[in-house]
């Protein structure tokens, strides 16, 4: 029988291979390299898509702002 480690975020155990120790506030845990991995590219999906719909605001504002600037300008032509 192996002997298997706690992992703290999936509540179960995983073979001591595919662990790692890392630091918390309530000191030193165990915690899967899968997990942690996954934690990772999901926060950095996240921040790339923070951006692009960032951007899209932006552009968004900017058209806004023409459009208004477009209008402005034809309500003067008409006066
Ligand atoms: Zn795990």
């Amino acid at each position: 029988m192996t002997t298997k480690v706690y992992c703290y975020h999936c509540m179960t155990y995983h073979r001591p291979e595919s662990m790692q120790k890392i630091m918390t506030r309530c000191g030193e845990r165990w915690r899967c390299v899968r997990s942690i991995e996954a934690a990772r590219s999901s926060t950095d999906e996240r921040d790339a898509f923070g951006l692009r719909q960032s951007e899209r605001n932006k552009a968004r504002a900017r058209v806004m702002q023409e459009n208004a600037m477009q209008g402005r300008r034809l309500a003067q032509q008409a006066l």
